[in-house]
């Protein structure tokens, strides 16, 4: 019987005299499959290698017949070996021919073996071939087996890569970047055009030594010393002033507490015992953590991954002689392109040098893309084999607005940016000197014009955008940023700090809206075919009522002696606003009978966000003080539209006769029982968007810190009569979207859009 780490460890080394000794690769990768068939007691060991087009190819075999070599083919998903490089996982089959996915090919001459093992080959998350063994007799290979496989997998890794067995151009992970203008496509994680030169985050370190020539507890010391190293920089950094308030502290703690992961520390350390050096332990635990989390879509494992990454790039670079938090000086204009950059990273450069980032994974609520809002640089997410497309040096532009990314864009395209860049600078200079003019249509209509916030950094907007208040607070975005549930202590703190720097001006406070693609890093969410659909937000609060309860414990103590707005968001029947409601009262009712101090007023409201909850308005409308539109989930709904894919995103369009329809009859009940009525999802913050509420008759507007200045030029500009007749008359047409009229009316009645 086969035991790991010894047998291991022999191999490795014999493994390292192959890899190192001459000959072609061809001929090494065949001198590594006798080894591994002889030291695995198999009578057969195959390696196959990803070609362009997602197919495998045998490259090499023990045991099988050598005409089989480069003649067998399998696609990604197809036979067994197809199965291992599909879903990145080994298998272990005692009886291979019975599985489902048993592929007979009968070049190979393989009917003769039972049983297989086999695991992927993974080089940076990606899978690049497939190791294979395989017995005639019904041999159960145990973990341990797997495991040794899996390590030598991640030495070949570094051969298929090398370009010696096939050229990079065909590699998996290269795209080919060539020297060429490209459009990579992503999506919008902030807004905002940023023009710099590529640099790559952290050049991957790359491991070269594998194989441990001395004792395993050396490496394990070079690990802990590595990992010490990271912790004292991470001290220095919350040493530093900047480190005393904010999220950016929160987000630390965070990721701090994952150094500390014993089941990630185990695992690096059990690959040192089997043989390997520390940074190959490193990379290896981090491969295997990527490819199978690739295989995931549980958001809160993503999320937690980007911070995993984050730490194993660092602790390579310790490894490698670095210091690890050094950074190269930046250019003036950087932009940054990373596979995914964690939140340490955002404090180890200079973001007045930063133009953009560029990451290849990300979503809106990862941790990077919530400070990289508040330091206001563009951000474009999800950008596809980003890192293999663009070369350092490389001049980028970074649309943050569009989720694009155009790489040596040529002269012509970079200098109507520039222009385009130009303009909006000149006219966010005109927008500030209307930021103390209150936003009123030529004809009178004054239209309150508010921010969402989210952060305590969002709140230095507040004065600069000329905003009238917070009419979204996102309370989620604090209980993402942080390591564990902030008790009510820190709750309370927190929203204070929040309305003393609001400075009397009204803070509409939503309550938790997590679940969907919000993720808490302390709370995995159940595993849901459907998040957005899921237990999600207010769902969630109500099931938990503790929750609500501490949160409106901590609001209403905050608010002592103020005023206190209340937002329930995802309410989707009357009852669910009551029961939200009744939690509420039971707080005012605790706080009350303990003698503390009540807030001097309290209004109560709800997004509206799921449809349901348009057709019981009469019964809910003398329920609530207010009623906020959240475009986005309401666009999502009522289109049954992924609002996170980007594939939907431009399929239908907010300025529809329908969800304009939807607006309006909410526009005029909520105006026939004096509830005020606002939209706070993105529709606010475009102009054309925000002009055609304005005519549907909604007066409150909260949007991006950024967008006050250009609505208040368009609604100071606009004559509301006109436009209202004008889209009213629209609503019963056939298009599917009224922007293309509404943009050309604007046009031509000198509207600045
Ligand atoms: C909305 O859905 O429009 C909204 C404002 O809420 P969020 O974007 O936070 O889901
Ligand atoms: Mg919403």
């Amino acid at each position: 019987m086969v035991t790991a780490p010894s047998v291991s460890r022999r191999l490795l080394a014999r493994l390292r005299d192959v890899m190192a000794g001459g000959g072609t690769a061809e001929i090494r990768l065949d001198q590594v499959v006798q080894l591994i068939a002889a030291d695995l007691e198999a009578d057969v060991c195959s390696c196959y290698v990803q070609r362009a087009g997602e197919v495998l190819e045998l490259f090499a075999t023990q045991g099988l017949k050598k005409a089989a070599i480069h003649n067998t083919r399998l696609r990604v998903g197809e036979g067994l070996v197809g199965d291992i490089a599909a879903h990145a996982r080994p298998l272990a089959l005692a009886d291979a021919q019975s599985h489902p996915n048993f592929a007979y090919r009968p070049e190979t001459g393989e009917e003769i073996y039972h049983s297989l093992m086999g695991v992927p080959i993974i080089r940076g998350g990606r899978v690049v071939g497939v190791l294979v063994v395989q017995n005639r007799s019904q041999r159960r290979y145990g973990d341990e087996e797997v495991e040794v496989l899996e390590t030598v997998a991640m030495v070949l890794a570094e051969l298929v890569a090398s370009g010696e067995l096939i050229g990079r151009d065909e590699q998996v992970s290269v795209g080919g970047s060539g020297a060429l203008p490209q459009r990579l496509e992503g999506v919008r994680l902030n807004g905002g055009v940023g023009i710099g030169v590529a640099v790559l985050h952290r050049p991957r370190v790359v491991v070269r030594r594998f194989v441990a020539d001395e004792d395993p507890e050396v490496e394990i010391e070079r690990f802990r010393s590595a990992l010490v190293g990271i912790k004292t920089a991470l001290d220095e950094v919350f040493a530093r002033p900047e480190m005393n308030d904010g999220e950016h502290r929160d987000v630390l703690e965070t990721y701090k507490m994952f150094t500390e992961d014993k089941g990630w520390r185990a695992r690096i350390k059990e690959a040192i015992k089997a043989g390997l050096t520390a940074e190959a332990a490193v990379s290896k635990i981090n491969d295997d953590m990527r490819a199978r989390m690739a295989q995931i879509e549980d958001p809160y494992l993503r999320e937690r991954m980007h911070d995993f990454d984050d730490i194993a790039g660092r602790l390579l670079q310790f490894l490698a002689g670095g210091e690890g938090l050094v950074k190269p000086d930046l250019p003036a204009d950087a932009v940054l392109v990373a596979r995914n950059l964690g939140p340490m990273d955002l404090f180890d450069h200079d973001p007045s040098r930063l133009r953009g980032l560029v990451l290849e994974e990300g979503s809106p609520t990862m941790h990077v893309a919530i400070v990289a809002r508040a330091l206001d640089i563009p951000v474009v997410g999800r950008c596809k084999d980003v890192l293999d497309r663009i070369d350092p040096g490389d001049p980028v532009i970074v649309d943050g607005d569009n989720g694009l990314v155009l790489v040596r864009p040529s002269e012509d395209l970079r200098d109507a940016v520039l222009d385009t860049v130009q303009a909006s600078r000149l006219k966010v200079a005109a927008y500030a000197k209307l930021r103390d003019e209150p936003a009123v249509t030529k004809d009178g209509t004054r239209v309150s014009l508010m921010m969402n916030a989210g952060l305590l950094l969002d709140l230095q907007h507040l004065e600069d955008s000329g905003a009238d208040g917070i009419g979204l607070y996102r309370t989620e975005l604090p209980f993402m940023a942080r390591a564990s549930l902030p008790d009510v202590a820190t709750q309370t703190a927190l929203y204070e700090r929040i309305l003393d720097q609001a400075k009397g001006r009204p803070v509409v406070f939503r309550t938790l809206d997590v679940g969907g693609d919000k993720v808490l890093p302390y709370w995995k969410p159940s595993d849901e075919e459907n998040p957005a659909l899921g237990w999600r937000s207010v769902r969630i609060t109500l099931d938990r009522p503790m929750l609500l309860r501490h949160q409106l414990r901590a609001l209403l103590r905050a608010a002592a002696g103020r005023d206190l707005s209340v937002m329930f968001p995802m309410i989707a029947e009357v009852a669910e606003f009551v029961q939200a409601r009744a939690i509420l009262d039971l707080e005012i009712e605790h706080a009350r009978a303990t003698g503390r101090g009540l807030p001097a007023s309290i209004r109560v409201g709800t997004m509206l966000e799921v449809p349901a909850l348009a057709f019981q308005l009469p019964t809910l409308l003398p329920l609530v003080d207010f009623i906020s539109i959240g475009s986005n989930d309401l666009a999502q709904f009522l289109f049954a539209m992924d609002r996170g894919n980007p594939l939907m995103s431009e399929r239908y369009d907010p300025l529809s006769p329908a969800m304009l329809m939807v607006i309006q009859g909410i526009a005029a009940q909520c105006r026939a029982a004096g509830v005020s009525l606002s939209v706070c999802g993105e529709m606010a913050s475009k102009p054309l968007d925000a002009m055609a509420l304005v005519a549907l008759g909604v007066t409150t507007l909260s949007m991006s810190a950024s967008a006050v200045g250009r609505i208040k030029a368009m609604i100071r500009d606009m004559t509301l009569a006109p436009v209202q007749a004008y889209l009213t008359g629209l609503l019963g047409c056939r298009d599917r979207s009224l922007r293309p009229r509404l943009k050309a009316w604007a046009g031509d009645h000198g509207l600045r859009l």
